[in-house]
């Protein structure tokens, strides 16, 4: 069960009226062109029939992707406006077993997201060796990233962009030795515990106190 929804928007550029479509729920099983399509950001990109110039619309998604037991929500006005499941969807998440379910109030994080736990990685996972790689390139550097983001692993490294004001973003690898070794310590790691509520896996999360726990006790 995949919803979209027809909007009318104005053009940024020349105030031209036009019609959208938004996908407020995707489930990929349905529509699997829509996952490329997701990881693209290209559900988000419009562009004007009168000037074309391309407009990003960011708007609620839920995303769900019941072969890769996950499901992502992208709630831009979280935590004014939170999302409550129609009977429909929770009646089909409910049904995924055992699964992650992850909050995402930005464009990126979600976009990130849905194209970690699409290529079956540990989310949890990816955000510690993120952090990881963040505080590195801090103390290396004498400089606090904005924000970093995964970019893409291979069999030897897992890359993170550290994003930097009024610069172009670092790029910061970490082994992939690294991230199976928190993968597998997370296991028996009350950190791995996933709840039918959505969460917000992020950067901020792998920053806790208790995720600093985990990573100090594994690097003994
Ligand atoms: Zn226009």
């Amino acid at each position: 069960m995949s919803l979209s929804e027809s909007h009318k928007i104005k053009c940024t550029e020349c105030g031209n009226g036009f019609e959208i479509n938004e996908w407020n729920s995707i489930n990929v099983e349905d529509l699997p062109e829509l996952r490329e399509k997701t990881i693209s950001g290209e559900i988000f990109k419009f562009t004007c029939p009168k000037c074309k110039k391309e407009q990003i619309i960011i708007y609620d998604c839920l995303y769900f992707d019941r072969a890769n037991k996950f499901m992502v929500q992208l709630l831009p006005e979280y935590p004014n406006k939170e999302y409550l499941f129609s009977a429909e969807e929770a009646k089909v998440i409910t049904t995924f077993g055992n699964n992650i379910y992850r909050l995402a109030t930005d464009y990126a994080s979600f976009l990130e997201k849905v194209r970690v736990l699409s290529l079956g990685l540990n989310d949890k996972a990816v955000e510690i060796c993120k952090s990881l790689a963040y505080s590195t390139y801090t103390i290396n550097n004498n400089e606090i990233p904005e924000n970093a983001f995964f970019v893409k692993c291979d069999e030897k490294v897992m890359a993170f962009q550290m994003m930097l004001k009024d610069k172009k973003p670092k790029f910061m690898s970490i082994p992939m030795e690294f991230y199976n070794k928190v993968k597998l310590n997370l296991v028996n790691s009350p950190l791995s515990k996933e709840s039918f509520s959505i969460r917000k896996i992020d950067l901020k999360w792998a920053l806790t106190e208790d995720v600093s726990k985990f990573l100090k006790e594994l690097q003994k």
